[in-house]
């Protein structure tokens, strides 16, 4: 029999969205939340019968979520999926509210989850997915899930409640790749065989091997802890990837990639730039062959996959051409600064930083990114600061190297949309979570755009 809860916890959800809504309120949780109170196992009824894909991992779950949409808008396959940063749980569950009628029944056959990876366990055990990819492992957001093996151990929790999942993990990423240990469930590993950097890496969130201690060694290389790893003292190595990207060739503002999968090789072209959206490609990839999906739509469409909401965005304000790039801790700030450096020295970089709770209160993780190499490389003329914690960044830039009288403080949103405006060349805003909110909201609003909760 139906749980008697279902109906109550739809209506309520239903005109808690209409009340935000007529509030011009953009908040996404409290219609979730609110069903959950009523219903607790609500998710699990609204997911009964849904081919689910979760995505979960610290970095590329939007970017590997908006390919696998993308994939299926391809292949004309309709499906729900939480698109504006709703990951966790209520969220999820407001999502599949909106896609199903009153008694809970689903109007979508397949479902593109993302989701974060300290609701994972509780999601995952909900939905019973068919296909679970893990993205990566890096420190992030410290103060709420302590340290990396604690975001492994999270995800790990949620594995084991899916044993008929198919997992689709990250070769390499050790603290990934170490999920597909001893589990009854199917594996797939994804890695890049081409590409790979000369250094090894210096900073390093998973430096020791996690069965021994020692410290990893690498045979090759492509950024932070990722690559050929390997313990030289007890053996434990990298999985051999059932997909690989054997051959990364820059072209265009993407890349293509040549792909090796069961001793056969094709190509395929990745619109977006830079080698960590191949490991999103890889792993949206992986992802459609276990959903079962038409994978030679699914590859094609990697060639017209575009920039998302929020990870990296343009738009054009005044004759200024903006690009907003997200980051949100060492790693994914990172490849953002290499990708600021691609673009030259004619730009105007905005860096922006809160320390609001989403954030992960603690922005000691600025220390970690490695500004000191861009501005080895590069010297603008104008560099713009903003956000609570502006200071701070300013001061981080200082000693990076930037030239500290090219830097503006903006002490509100209309001097940076000013100065954005007055730029006289292009910029390139580098926010974290919340700040990206702000500003992508004051930003769009200007050049015509929608706010992104509107976007759904
Ligand atoms: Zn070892």
């Amino acid at each position: 029999m139906k749980d008697l809860r279902i109906l109550p916890a739809c209506l309520t959800a239903r005109a808690a969205r209409a009340l935000l809504r007529l509030a011009r309120h953009g908040g996404t949780a409290l219609p979730g939340k609110l069903a959950l109170k009523i219903c607790p196992g609500l998710l699990a009824e609204l997911g009964r019968g849904v081919d689910t894909v979760i995505v979960t991992g610290t970095n590329g779950k939007t970017t590997t979520s908006g390919m696998l949409r993308h994939m299926l808008d391809e292949s004309g396959i309709s499906y729900l999926s939480n698109r504006s940063g709703a990951n966790l749980k209520s969220g999820i569950t407001a999502e599949f509210i909106f896609c199903a009628d009153l008694l809970g029944r689903s109007r979508r056959r397949v479902a593109v989850i993302e989701c974060d990876e300290g609701n994972f366990p509780a999601v995952a055990e909900a939905l019973q997915p068919k296909a679970v990819v893990v993205t990566n492992v890096f420190r992030d957001q410290l103060d709420r899930y302590g340290e990396v093996t604690h975001t492994r151990d999270c995800i790990a929790r949620g594995i084991r409640a899916v044993p008929d999942a198919v997992l689709c993990l990250n070769a390499d990423c050790s603290l990934t790749a170490s999920l597909g240990d001893g589990v009854p469930n199917r594996v797939v590993y994804y890695g890049v065989d081409g590409a790979s950097a000369e250094k090894a890496p210096t900073v390093s969130d998973a430096p020791h091997c996690l069965r021994c201690g020692e410290r990893y060694a690498y045979r090759r290389h492509t950024f932070a802890h990722l690559g050929d790893w390997y313990c030289p003292n007890c053996g434990a190595a990298r999985p051999l990837p059932d997909l690989s990207a054997e051959e990364i060739v820059p072209e265009g503002p993407g890349s293509r990639v040549t792909l090796r999968e069961n001793g056969t090789r094709r190509a395929v072209t990745v619109a977006l730039p830079a080698v960590y959206n191949v490991y999103n490609a890889l792993s949206a990839l992986t992802a459609a062959r276990a959903m079962g999906w038409d994978m030679s739509v699914c590859e094609s469409s990697l060639a017209g996959f575009g920039a998302m909401f929020g990870r990296m965005e343009s738009m054009v304000l005044g004759d200024t051409p903006v690009r907003i790039v997200l980051v949100k801790n060492p790693a994914g700030c990172d490849r953002a600064l290499e990708y600021l450096a691609t673009l030259g020295d004619d730009v105007m970089p905005v860096f922006c930083l809160n320390d609001n709770l989403n954030d992960g209160t603690d922005i000691s993780w600025i220390y970690d990114a490695d500004y000191e190499s861009l501005f080895a490389a590069r010297r603008y003329e104008r560099i713009g600061v903003f956000g609570i914690r502006a200071q701070d960044m300013r001061l981080r830039l200082k000693y990076a190297g930037a030239d500290d009288s090219a830097v503006e403080v903006y002490s509100s949103l209309d001097e940076l949309a000013d100065a954005v405006k007055n730029a006289g060349r292009p910029v390139c805003v580098l926010p974290n979570y919340t700040a990206m909110l702000a500003v992508r909201d004051k930003l769009s609003s200007l050049a015509g755009g929608g706010k992104f909760w509107e976007a759904n």
